[in-house]
């Protein structure tokens, strides 16, 4: 998107798009000159052909033709009161607008836009956006469209050309989601259909990628998915007990490691091991990415959006802007740290998962409905939505390693305080370990050069701290009722886990 930036008779014309901000020189209007290089600029940018200006390929908006109607742009009800670039406003205007994108057999197929249901808290065209769609059957035989029945929405994003799609990662995992590990699947989004939309040679951004060597090529990645329910759906503390519950399991069966079962003498056959677990990190658990499936009246925990996913065993944190990735509130509080380098693991993702329950019992009296607020009254961890990365290192240090911790809960989730002050204690006791294990290596190197080798320590589960099993015997049971466990092997597990307490 152009724009310029005035400062009295001085100006900079400023490009920002996906990859980079490209800013001219600093240009005087006093200068006949000056106001030359102003007046070309415009006029070329005015000169690109639409694909190029707008910020999605193929789709037809109003405002792309008829740029006046952006004046009337609104604001959506929850950021009456926030102030940025206008870009943010636009997606509102594409109610109605028809997008086209290429399909099976290389056709393509169109959809109309409804409502924008989420937007990423960015410039459009950085962040995600998912807007509710319905088939606009332009090539469907009549009455016999396949998406007719279905409640779908579009995720768009602009991610790097080499970012292994969501659809590869949720391929592996259905691929493996087989027999009495298909319960998995429920727990997964559902990808109708997927595509990504290159820039077209001879556009800006092949220009710069051309001109710039660490300039990002991006695509546009479109996913079309069957709508989930978010958590503000669900109606008990107990149904959000279950969907957290669903969300460790799901997680974990996603990125098992076998060290994991090898404590606590779990007594499970042989062919359970067959099952190749995918071994994904998710990287951006957070309240947004925790939906709810509702299947044949029952409610299913879903991790949703997996596009900042890596495969555990490639370590390459990929392009530089992806290194730190999450949602700001709920990432670990280790990746806050500038001294932190990675690599992202396991304990970060279960950490998040903490943060969102920690977030979600105390800042809100119902799932739908927020604390309110009475003048200048603020609560515990209200602040972390606006945080920066210091504040918040201090902040989550402070929470996860405090001495006889108690949060806030709410009247209504009160049934989670025994489940979070059990997980922080967990993490708690946890990094305290580390801190000694790393404590001894340094002495020990001090001692003895030579000597540095010590044991290994597990910093996947802070040497066993946060085990699978560990998890799971906090987070099985709600408000003395066991949950549902999904399953086979644990459900096992947990029968095992009973009869050596019963004996
Ligand atoms: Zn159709």
């Amino acid at each position: 998107m152009p724009r310029t930036k005035w400062d009295s008779h001085l100006a900079r014309a400023i490009y920002y798009e996906r990859s980079a901000i490209v800013e001219s020189k600093l240009l005087n209007f006093n200068h006949q000159e000056d106001r030359l290089i102003f007046a070309k600029m415009i006029k070329r940018l005015c000169a690109l052909p639409l694909e190029d200006l707008g910020f999605a390929p193929n789709l037809e908006a109003d405002f792309i033709k008829n740029p006046a109607s952006l004046l009337e742009a609104m604001k959506l009800p929850e950021q009456k009161d926030t102030t940025g670039p206008p870009s943010s406003e636009i997606f509102d205007l594409c109610q109605g607008s028809s997008f086209t994108f290429p399909y099976k057999d290389d056709q393509t197929r169109t959809v109309r836009l409804k409502r924008v249901i989420f937007r990423s808290n960015s410039i459009i065209g950085r962040g995600t956006t998912v807007i509710r769609v319905e088939c606009a059957c332009c090539n469907c035989p009549s009455n016999r469209c396949d998406w007719k029945n279905k409640k779908l929405v579009l995720k768009m994003s602009f991610p790097s050309k080499t970012r292994v799609s969501e659809r590869t990662f949720m391929d592996r995992c259905k691929e493996l989601a087989q027999g009495e590990y298909a319960w998995v699947s429920n727990h997964l989004p559902d990808l109708i259909w997927s595509f990504d939309i290159p820039f077209r040679d001879g556009s800006p951004q092949a220009n710069l990628g051309e001109k710039f060597k660490d300039y990002e090529m991006r695509v546009m990645r479109g996913v079309i998915l069957e709508e989930l329910k978010p958590l503000s759906s669900l109606k008990t503390a107990r149904e959000c007990a279950q969907v957290f519950y669903d969300i460790v399991q799901c997680e974990f069966s996603i990125y098992i490691k076998r060290s994991h079962f090898s404590s606590n003498g779990l007594s499970i056959s042989g062919h359970h091991w067959v099952w190749k677990y995918p071994r994904i990190l998710h990287r951006d658990i957070s309240q947004g990415n925790i939906m709810v499936r509702e299947k044949n009246g029952k409610k299913y925990g879903v991790l949703n959006d997996w596009d900042l996913a890596i495969w555990l065993d490639d370590k390459r944190d990929g392009p530089t802007s992806q290194f730190r990735t999450g949602t700001k509130p709920y990432m670990a509080h280790e990746q806050h740290s500038v001294e932190w380098k990675g690599p992202h693991r396991y304990r970060h993702d279960l950490e998040s998962i903490f943060y969102v329950m920690l977030l979600l019992v105390c800042l809100y009296s119902r799932p739908d409905e927020k604390l309110r607020r009475y003048k200048n009254q603020s609560y515990q961890y209200q602040e972390w939505h606006q945080s920066d990365d210091r504040s918040l290192y201090l902040e989550k240090h402070h929470t996860i390693r405090a001495d006889d911790w108690e949060p806030p809960v709410t009247t209504f989730f009160f049934g989670f305080l025994l489940w979070l002050s059990r997980l922080q204690d967990s993490f708690r006791s946890g990094l305290i370990d580390r801190g000694n294990f790393h404590r001894a290596v340094r002495k020990t190197a001090q001692l003895d050069r030579s000597h540095t080798q010590m044991n290994f320590y597990d910093e996947d589960t802070l040497g066993g701290h946060l085990s699978y099993e560990g998890i799971v015997s906090i987070v099985h049971v709600f408000e003395e009722e066991e949950l549902e466990t999904r399953g086979r092997e644990w459900q096992l597990h947990l029968d095992n886990l009973r009869q050596k307490q019963v004996g």
